[in-house]
């Protein structure tokens, strides 16, 4: 059995299902095939920062507390013997505030404002394969198979056709892997979370901790990563920890061991207690787009599976999200091409959009990445930056990556200007 349509994608994570959306809205016919049945558990610190909440603004999300949502009015750092607390500011790009939800309700509650803005978003189908145009040598869409409620693949393999096809399969990139998309060397994070019950589930801060130790505490013990806190308001925080590698290369770490030696020694003003239903789980993070590339052939990627994670901290969703937004401006130009070749350049704006509003800032997170990787780094870093509040006003804007791209403070400039200049990745 084949069916048609304008666009298919592949996994409705943030990354497909604002690729749904924002393509739907926009009159193209889009089928999102999930494998996963909503909702479903995603390994994640569901944190969202002021770039994410402005993505969902773009989308037209709304983030009631009734539905669980909480706001975070700021980022506080722990590390040193410091504590330092940066509420987000007052800028003319991004929201003042962050936002954290459990992302099994996150991702269902995406998909289905993808559903209302037109597309066609299918659960449980799991994409096995690619298919090719034998004769041009193009994606021309994808095969699929049925999962039952016990996760298992059924029934025969169907084809989904399409135009374009676009992989948003997450860290796994199937697609992108079985069309032969090269991994570069780039920065990697393993990170692990689980939910633990805390009285200060309420609080309005997302917590970072800048020091990570590999069991003992020399200084040379000191890890390239941090650990965060992440209330979630019902009675619970998400806590996890996460490692960078800066080009890939697995650490060797146990990082649910870390986790347990984090959460004896370092947060005990947390008195956390372990949510019993929750394990603790974890999966790698690419970062910096360690695939590429983001467009050739009829198959564009987006999110995990293209390595749009930043490496200053791990965040993903902003980028998944901001991807779908961007694919979708290329994608709307090919529509308006008057022939195959125009369509075609038109697509290849697509990475070229990513790499301009993305690339140079993500250089500096390679440059950062294999700096930290050197514990002497960490420890000067710490030893000597957190105590000071101007260093330290600066790094927060560049680990979270919410700055005013014109105007604003001298950090915002420097920090423009940086990732204007740094050679786009
Ligand atoms: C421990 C941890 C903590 C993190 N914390 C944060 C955080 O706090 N904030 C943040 O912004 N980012 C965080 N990240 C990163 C973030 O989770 C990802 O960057 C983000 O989920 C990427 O979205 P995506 O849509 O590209 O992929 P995903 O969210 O992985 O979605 C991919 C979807 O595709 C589906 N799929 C996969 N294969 C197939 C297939 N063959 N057929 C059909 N469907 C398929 C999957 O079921 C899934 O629903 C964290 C990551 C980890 C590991």
């Amino acid at each position: 059995m084949t069916t048609e349509a304008d666009v298919i994608v592949a996994g409705a994570g943030p990354g497909g299902s604002a690729t749904a959306h924002y393509l739907a809205r926009e009159g193209f016919h889009v089928i999102a095939l999930e494998k996963a049945r909503f909702p479903r558990e995603k390994v994640c610190g569901d944190g969202l920062t002021p770039r994410a909440v402005r993505e969902l603004d773009y989308m037209g999300i709304d983030y009631p507390e009734s539905e669980g949502w909480i706001r975070s009015k700021g980022l506080r750092m722990i590390g040193g013997g410091h504590r330092l607390e940066f509420p987000w500011q007052e800028l003319e790009s991004f929201p003042n505030f962050g936002l954290s939800l459990p992302r099994d309700s996150f991702d269902q509650r995406l998909a289905e404002h993808a559903r209302a803005s037109g597309a066609d978003v299918r659960e449980g189908h799991a994409v096995t394969d690619v298919i090719r145009d034998e004769k041009t040598g193009r994606i021309a869409g994808v095969k699929v198979r049925h999962v039952n409620d016990q996760g298992r693949k059924v029934g025969a393999e169907e084809e989904f056709r399409a135009p374009l096809v676009v992989a948003a399969d997450g860290v796994s990139a199937r697609l992108a892997l079985g069309e032969g998309r090269e991994r570069k060397p780039r920065p990697m994070g393993v990170a692990v979370r689980r939910y633990m019950r805390t009285d200060r589930h309420e609080e309005p801060w997302m917590e970072g901790h800048l020091e990570i130790w590999s069991g003992k505490r020399g200084e040379s013990d000191l890890l390239p990563g941090y650990g965060w806190i992440f209330p979630l308001g019902d009675g619970t925080a998400n806590v996890g920890l996460g490692t960078l590698s800066a080009r890939g290369k697995p650490s060797g770490l146990d990082h649910r061991a870390l986790l347990e030696d984090w959460l004896q020694h370092s947060v005990e003003d947390w008195g956390f207690e372990p949510v019993e239903e929750s394990r603790t789980l974890g999966a790698a993070i690419p970062m910096a787009f360690n695939r590429g590339p983001h467009y050739r052939d009829g198959l564009a990627l987006v999110g995990d599976s293209g390595g749009m994670v930043n490496p200053f901290n791990g965040e993903g969703i902003a980028y998944a999200m901001q991807a779908a937004r961007t694919l979708a401006e290329a994608a709307v130009l090919a529509r308006e091409a008057r022939t195959a070749l125009e369509a075609e350049k038109a697509y290849l704006s697509y990475p070229r959009m990513l790499r301009r509003d993305l690339g140079g800032y993500f250089t500096l997170g390679r440059i950062f990445a294999s700096l930290v990787e050197h514990p002497l780094v960490m420890r000067m870093c710490t030893k000597y930056g957190l105590p000071r509040h101007h260093v330290m006003w600066f790094t927060h804007k560049l680990l979270a990556d919410v700055y005013e791209p014109r105007g604003g403070d001298w950090a915002d400039r420097t920090l423009a200007t940086l990732a204007r200049v740094a050679p786009r990745a």
